[in-house]
C-alpha cells in the first residue's frame, strides 16, 4: 500500500533544508534543463492539502468540455480534437472525449479507441516536415473531463528533448499561429484519412465535405 499523505510528507521532508526546500538534483542536472542551476532553488514543500481540492468539471453539470462537446478542428463520434493556442512549440493538440470520461473510468471500448486515436495522431504529427518527436501527457490534474496533451518538438532542437519540453514551451516566444493552424488541418486531413470523422474548418465551426 502506498504511504499515507502524512507519511509521504514526512518521508520528503526529511531529506530537505530547515526551509522545507528539498536539494537541486536530476531534472535540474540534466543538460537540456532550461534552468542553470546558479542561484535556483527549490520551492518549499508544503503539507498535504486535505481533501483535495476539486479539480474543474468534477460535477457534469458545470463541465466546460461537455459544453464544448461540438468544439474543435476534428470531431468523431466519441472524440474531437483541438488546437492550443499561444505555445511557444510548433503544434499543441488536445484529445478530448466527447463525453464526460475520466481515464480511469473510461469503459474498455472507448479505451481501445483512444489508444488507435493516440497513435495516429501522433504518427501523423511526426509526420510533417522539421518536426523529431510527438510527445503525449496525460495529466488531469486540472479538468476531470479527459484530455490528451500532443505536443511536437521541433527538429534539431536536441536541448528540448525530453519532459523538460513543456517548460521550454511555455519560455519560447507564440510560435506563428498561422503555420500551427495549416500544420493542424494536415494532421486532421491524415486523420480524417486513417481514422474517420469530419474536419472542421475555421472557428465557426464549419464543416468540410470530409466523409465521417
Ligand atoms: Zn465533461
Amino acid at each position: 500500500m502506498p504511504l499515507s499523505p502524512e507519511e509521504f510528507f514526512e518521508h520528503a521532508v526529511a531529506a530537505a533544508d530547515d526551509e522545507q526546500r528539498l536539494p537541486l538534483s536530476r531534472m535540474t542536472g540534466w543538460d537540456v534543463s532550461p534552468f542553470e542551476t546558479e542561484g535556483l532553488q527549490v520551492s518549499r514543500l508544503r503539507p498535504p492539502e486535505l481533501p483535495e481540492p476539486p479539480r474543474g468539471g468534477e460535477d457534469p453539470a458545470e463541465c466546460t468540455s461537455c459544453e464544448r462537446r461540438g468544439d474543435g478542428i476534428w470531431l468523431a463520434d466519441h472524440w474531437r480534437l483541438t488546437r492550443i493556442p499561444g505555445a511557444g512549440v510548433p503544434l499543441v493538440l488536445m484529445l478530448h472525449a466527447r463525453d464526460h470520461h475520466d481515464l480511469a473510468g473510461l469503459p474498455d471500448d472507448l479505451a481501445a479507441e483512444l489508444g488507435v486515436l493516440t497513435a495516429q495522431v501522433a504518427r501523423h504529427v511526426e509526420a510533417l516536415p522539421h518536426i523529431s518527436r510527438c510527445h503525449v501527457h496525460r495529466m488531469g490534474d486540472g479538468a476531470a473531463h479527459l484530455h490528451l496533451w500532443f505536443v511536437a518538438r521541433p527538429e534539431g532542437q536536441a536541448q528540448l528533448r525530453g519532459s523538460w519540453l513543456v517548460i521550454w514551451d511555455d519560455l519560447l516566444p507564440e510560435y506563428p499561429a498561422e503555420v500551427a493552424d495549416a500544420d493542424a488541418a494536415v494532421v486532421v486531413d491524415a486523420l480524417v484519412d486513417s481514422y474517420g470523422g469530419t474536419r472542421v474548418v475555421g472557428t465557426g465551426g464549419r464543416r468540410s465535405d470530409h466523409p465521417s
